[in-house]
């Protein structure tokens, strides 16, 4: 059965890799076992974890005093385990808000210590991303926390501010290698893999050394991010064949052309459907403005309720998985992650621009 999927999360992966693991999930590479049957200390599985590594810091362009780390838990374990470590007595953890999943970093935050927003955009219903002009600092901020792409608003940060007087850091789940990055702003980037990454079950975190260098023993020893760093992400058994996968879309992406050449298609993509909604004289009505508006998460809806509903029963009908806005907005989102081929982009725009002349 040939189907689009837009699904927002776990998505699309690239047909080539579900391919290749399934030809190698009975023998990999002359094992006679599955990778998900190999010790995480055997020299084959230790191979596949340090290329995940190594392939991320190149198609990132990652320096070298930043580490690459494979945790579980989520991006929702992130959203504690930094405050955990950094948001210390007197110090201010300090969120952007622009969605619900910085509501949820934030709402953690504050179980830990003092907080408080440097801007929000909530008041417009998270259609828009605060003007860097906008944001409000300390000098005691222990770091500033931002969403990069916002998975259910569909927006998504063009720029980043460059701040110098503490760190960056950078949910991004929903945009991670979606384009290329300057690290360098960042103290500290972290992603689930289910978008852009690979399957559900590792969390990909990208950590400057200076703040690996923090006092930290009144944090328990698995959510430290020097435990796992110090031991390679190999302190304790890593979701192993999830970091197989994330190995094999980053070889993916790589022979794709890098960030660089995925930045162009998906560009490419999204425009097919956002000139699906512009140009249809109202009938469609994007969620965010347009300046905000996201390369991932396209969201939208029809004039009525109605309408989205009988949109949403025909693309269903089509072949069209995962066109369903959040069960918290409704309407419909259109999530064009790296592995949404063109084609099914071309398909959705050309539906969209028949369905509305019905
Ligand atoms: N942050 C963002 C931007 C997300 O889109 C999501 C999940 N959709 C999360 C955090 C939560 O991720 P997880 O389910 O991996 O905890």
């Amino acid at each position: 059965m040939n189907v689009f999927n837009f699904n927002a999360g776990p998505s699309a992966l690239p047909k080539a890799v579900l391919e290749k693991a399934q030809s190698e999930l009975l023998n990999f590479k002359g094992t006679g076992m599955s990778v998900m049957e190999l010790s995480h200390r055997s020299k084959e599985y230790e191979a596949v974890h340090q290329s995940a590594i190594d392939l991320l810091k190149e198609l990132l362009r990652i320096p070298d005093n930043y580490q690459v780390l494979f945790l579980q838990g989520g991006a929702s374990l992130q959203f504690s385990m930094l405050p955990l470590q950094f948001l210390k007595e007197g110090k201010i953890g300090n969120y952007i808000l622009t969605g619900v999943w910085s509501e949820k970093a934030l709402k953690e935050a504050k179980l830990i210590g003092e907080t408080q927003i440097a801007a929000s955009t909530k008041e417009s219903n998270y259609t828009s991303i605060p003007e860097f002009s906008d944001l409000s600092f300390n000098k005691n901020d222990a770091y500033v926390h931002v969403t990069s792409n916002n998975t259910i608003y569909g927006t998504q940060w063009a720029e980043f501010p460059d701040i110098t007087h503490a760190p960056l850091i950078a949910d991004m789940s929903s945009d991670i290698l979606s384009r290329p990055l300057d690290i360098e702003k960042f103290g500290l980037i972290y992603a689930g893999a289910q978008k852009n990454l690979g399957p559900s079950g590792v969390t990909v975190a990208i950590i400057r050394d200076d703040l690996l260098a923090e006092n930290v023993e009144h944090v328990p020893t698995m959510l430290r991010y020097q435990t796992h760093a110090e031991s390679n992400s190999l302190y304790h058994t890593p979701p192993t064949f999830a970091i197989y996968m994330l190995n094999e879309v980053l070889s993916w992406v790589k022979d794709q052309g890098g960030v660089e050449a995925i930045e162009k298609i998906n560009k490419q993509k999204a425009k097919l459907i956002y000139d699906a909604i512009d140009e249809s004289e109202g009938f469609y009505t994007g969620h965010a403005v347009k300046e905000a508006r996201s390369l991932m998460n396209i969201t939208f809806n029809l004039p009525s309720e109605e309408q989205n509903k009988v949109f949403l029963a025909k693309a269903k009908e089509l072949g069209f998985v995962g066109l369903n806005g959040h069960r918290s907005v409704g309407g419909c989102r259109a999530s064009t992650y790296n592995a949404v081929p063109l084609e099914a982009c071309i398909a959705l725009s050309d539906f969209m621009n028949s369905f509305r002349k019905l």
